[in-house]
């Protein structure tokens, strides 16, 4: 048996963050809790350092850090206090960490993801967000530190496994002729477009076979998040985006499939639980048990397929043509996605507004070559200043 890996979770009190500690907590013998991050639940983050022992925990500012460390000496438990994004960067490359989960939502991960690739960790990841604002050049990190990149996102994470250990060889090397993605088609897959309109937050984050955070609930809602993951598959996987085709499933039991020039098509199913790409990232190349329950393929009985709707879903085709224009448009595509979930959520705009305004910040702003983070975080803010914009003029 090797030794105990220790694990840094980055978001530790969101959706991911918390199926991952409990595959962890399944799996004493093989790993350890090295640090956990958390931004606004700091109750949670309390009772998940006194249940999991980290050596550090990491709270965005010297407020919650002080409050964080009167709970912990009032319960006797010895763990340092971190701010910040240095903290978090910190946590993320320290040499005593194995591997470390990314699952802080959106740009707010960008960094610290960043810090555990350069550190050449094993690194989970879940922030997508990050992968699809900087994928060159995060790829090219991975690449440079020799860190192993492994998909937590359900699709990728399938995908991944449906694919042979040399596929970075090159997808048609090894004989691959598309990837096809799917996609539950979220709350609102049977809703018309007139009723779309009047549709509420509450309504978007009532996912039928996930539970998941507000952001990532919203983005599904709209197929952002199939956008997103297209993109995602592209730099994951060295994929042109022509070659990514995107499978309605309700399901959700057939978590992807990659399509061979024979004919062979490779699918890797199981209950839509997200702690079995976790549990696999975690062991690869090895398998533990993650809690889930078996597949009970007689009680679902059968599998559906269907074709997305882009006329209702305008935001896959969004995303598409940002793979398709490369560069910053990603980047541009999700930070104004990112301002349009928020406003949707706070009631400023309504659900199909999303689109409108990520494609008008879209036009709007020219595609430019991002050659550092700098560049890529320079159009991310101008890409947000421009959605602000339209929200002063559109929103309520
Ligand atoms: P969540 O909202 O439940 O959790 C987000 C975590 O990030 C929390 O711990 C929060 O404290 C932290 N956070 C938020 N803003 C932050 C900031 N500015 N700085 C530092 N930390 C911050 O989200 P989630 O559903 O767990 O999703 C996390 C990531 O995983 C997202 O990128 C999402 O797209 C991806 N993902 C989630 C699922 C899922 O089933 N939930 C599936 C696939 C991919
Ligand atoms: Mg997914």
């Amino acid at each position: 048996m090797s030794q105990v890996q220790r694990i840094t979770v980055l978001g530790a009190t969101g959706s991911i963050g918390l199926s991952t500690l409990d595959v962890i907590a399944c799996h004493p013998d093989r790993y350890q809790v090295f640090a956990l991050t958390g931004y606004s639940r700091l109750e949670e983050l309390l009772a998940l350092c006194l249940r999991h022992r980290p050596a550090y925990a990491v709270v965005p500012d010297a407020r919650s850090a002080s409050r964080l460390r009167d709970g912990l000496v009032a319960a006797g438990c010895d763990c340092e206090v971190l701010e910040g994004e240095a903290g978090l960067c910190q946590v993320a490359c320290a040499s005593e960490v194995d591997a470390v989960m990314a699952a802080i939502v959106g740009a707010a991960g960008l960094r610290p993801t960043l810090a555990a690739v350069r550190a050449g960790k094993k690194v989970l990841l879940a922030n997508k967000e990050a992968l699809v604002m900087s994928g060159a050049l995060f790829m090219q990190a991975v690449r440079d530190s020799g860190a192993v990149l492994l998909p937590i996102d359900s699709e990728h994470n399938a995908i991944f496994q449906c694919l042979p250990g040399d596929y970075s060889r090159g997808l048609a090397q090894v004989g691959v002729r598309r990837i096809l993605l799917t996609a539950s088609g979220g709350p609102f897959r049977d809703t018309s477009a007139a009723a779309l309109m009047d549709v509420t937050p509450e309504q978007a984050c009532a996912h039928p076979n996930w539970s998941m955070g507000r952001k990532i609930s919203v983005d599904s809602a709209s197929m952002m998040n199939k956008g997103l993951e297209l993109i995602e598959a592209c730099w994951l996987f060295d994929a042109a985006p022509s070659i990514v085709e995107v499978v309605v499933h309700p399901q959700s039991v057939i978590h992807s499939l990659v399509d061979y020039v024979d004919g062979s098509v490779l699918a890797q199913l199981g209950n839509p639980d997200m702690r079995t790409p976790i549990a696999n990232a975690l062991a690869w190349p090895q398998r533990i048990d993650s809690g889930v329950a078996p597949l009970d393929l007689f009680a679902i009985a059968r599998l559906d397929f269907q074709t997305p709707d882009e006329q209702r879903f305008p935001c896959l085709r969004l995303a598409r043509a940002a793979a398709e224009a490369g560069n910053s448009a990603p980047a541009v595509l999700n930070a104004a996605n990112e301002v349009a979930v928020e406003a949707f959520l706070q009631g400023r705009i309504r659900f199909p507004e999303i689109a409108s305004m990520i494609e008008q910040v879209l036009e709007q702003e020219p595609v430019v070559a991002l050659a550092s983070l700098e560049a890529v975080f320079a159009a991310d803010q101008r890409a947000r200043e421009h959605a602000q914009a339209w929200l002063r003029r559109h929103g309520r």
